[in-house]
């Protein structure tokens, strides 16, 4: 908006600006963390990023020598690498399979993007490219990698990188989940940003301020009236839009935001470490983020049980260790983890045990390097940004009809029944994810409007 020449003014209710994006020293002094999002493919990845001189207001990505490791009880390891061949040839019998269903996927991307990062029910650029794509992924991440794959590694790569949707992996659309996020790897890396995820909305930040907008942290906003502005794009949950704007909302709009279902919870736990990770397949040490949940069995158990109100015993565990390619996250010798998995939604039950199990499983010796955690259940990590609703880190289910009605069955999204004000959250499409997508489709579409 403020690029299109319109005033812009921010207004976030936390003390610090950012949302998803913050940075913190949440263990102990001199080890900084990331509150909440940690690992950005879609930062290079992003059509509206790209357009943005982010690197002039200080962000600098980091990429580690493989964007991921998923590591096996037998002390070996599948690395995930820039390079699709180098990947599919660690995958042994797997290998052409694995190319068959990354390569088009990856060459075909200049075409999909525009598909992938919008709403579904927009009328696509590229309508083969998509059919192509939803013929060769649209399906569970179970049904998918059992289908293409015979061993137990390619399939549990793919179910790990599936379980980011937090739906079960028998369900579909999962198995594009898992696809899509592999081919993030091999086209943008998982990279992310030296100090911090929070120097992301600092840069967005220091972008604003040069185009004459301001933002004002420690203002909740209550009412969309409040605000002396002909356009207001809300990035917030469908509830709390129903909160803000009900008064302006037709009733039947107002009940279906509502209604909207949010997904599991997420439950992080930060460590402040006296050394580097001890992997037990030394290759993870090269891998800025690692897979912990064993087989994909294992793996589609995890993420069932939150859906079922259970807490697995074994819970697949998302790791990323920054500090072993970025010298500002921790003291010298000294090292940060960055961990959650996945819980029933509002859970109050303490999965820190079972996370640290599941690293030392892995990495043993890992317990003796603690030097400090930082605990966050789902009320914690809602109690840092309502959106986070009972800790549902997409801000909203991410099922098959959920990525579709977003938040609500409209031709556009993002464009509320009542005039001049719009949801840019990740309640709508692309969904959750630091990709700026939704903010970005949401401010065309209020452009579009004011013309
Ligand atoms: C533990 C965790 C790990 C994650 N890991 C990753 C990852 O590695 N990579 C990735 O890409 N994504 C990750 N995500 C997801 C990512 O952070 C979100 O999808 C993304 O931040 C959503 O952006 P958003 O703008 O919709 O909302 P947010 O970033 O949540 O921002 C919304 C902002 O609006 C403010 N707000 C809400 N209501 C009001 C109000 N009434 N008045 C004023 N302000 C209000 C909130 O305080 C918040 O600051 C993770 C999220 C969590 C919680």
């Amino acid at each position: 908006m403020a690029r299109a020449g319109r005033r812009v003014a921010v207004f976030e209710a936390e003390d610090t600006l950012g949302g998803g994006v913050r940075s913190a020293e949440l263990t102990l002094p001199g080890f900084l963390h990331d509150v909440c999002s940690s690992v950005h493919p879609l930062v290079p990845g992003s059509p509206f990023f790209r357009q943005l001189p982010l690197g002039e207001h200080g962000l600098e990505m980091i990429h580690p020598p493989y964007p991921l490791a998923h590591p096996f009880d037998d002390g070996s390891a599948v690395l995930v690498s820039r390079s699709l061949d180098e990947t599919a040839a660690g995958l042994g019998v797997d290998e052409d399979a694995y190319r068959k269903l990354l390569r088009p996927i990856v060459d075909g991307w200049g075409d999909l993007e525009d598909a992938l990062l919008a709403p579904l029910v927009a009328a696509p650029k590229h309508p083969v490219a998509l059919a192509r794509f939803g013929l060769r992924a649209i399906r569970s991440a179970a049904g998918l990698a059992r289908a293409r794959f015979e061993t137990d590694r390619a399939r549990a790569l793919l179910g790990g990188c599936a379980a980011h949707s937090m739906v079960p992996l028998e369900q579909s659309p999962t198995g594009a989940f898992g696809v899509v996020l592999l081919a993030s790897a091999h086209l943008f890396g998982w990279p992310f940003p030296r100090g911090g995820a929070q120097k992301i909305a600092d840069a967005m930040l220091s972008l604003l301020a040069r185009l004459g907008g301001s933002a004002y942290p420690g203002e909740a906003v209550d009412s969309v009236d409040d605000l002396d502005s002909e356009t207001v794009l809300c990035d917030v949950v469908p509830r709390e839009l129903a909160r803000i704007a009900g008064r302006r909302l037709p009733a039947r709009y107002a009940a279906a935001l509502r209604r909207f279902p949010h997904g599991p919870g997420a439950f992080k736990v930060d460590f402040a470490l006296d050394g580097p990770i001890p992997w037990k397949a030394p290759e993870c040490a090269q891998a800025g983020t690692v897979h912990l949940g064993g087989t994909l069995d294992e793996i589609a158990e995890s993420e069932r049980a939150p859906w079922q109100g259970r807490h697995a015993q074994r819970p697949f565990v998302l790791l990323a260790q920054h500090s072993r390619f970025d010298e500002t996250r921790a003291p010298a010798g000294k090292h940060t983890a960055w961990t959650y998995c996945h819980v029933p939604n509002g859970s109050a039950v303490d999965m820190t045990a079972r996370i640290e199990a599941q690293i030392e499983r892995f990495a043993p010796g890992f317990r003796e390097l603690v030097l400090g955690r930082s605990v966050m259940g789902p009320a914690v990590l809602e109690s840092h940004n309502r959106n986070l609703v009972g800790g549902d880190l997409n801000a909203g289910a991410a099922t098959f009809w959920r990525l579709i009605a977003r938040p609500a069955p409209r031709p556009v999204p993002y464009r509320t029944p009542a005039e001049g004000v719009y949801l840019c959250s990740a309640s709508t499409p692309p969904g959750g994810g630091v990709h700026g997508m939704c903010g970005y489709l949401a401010g065309r579409a209020a452009l579009r409007d004011a013309l």
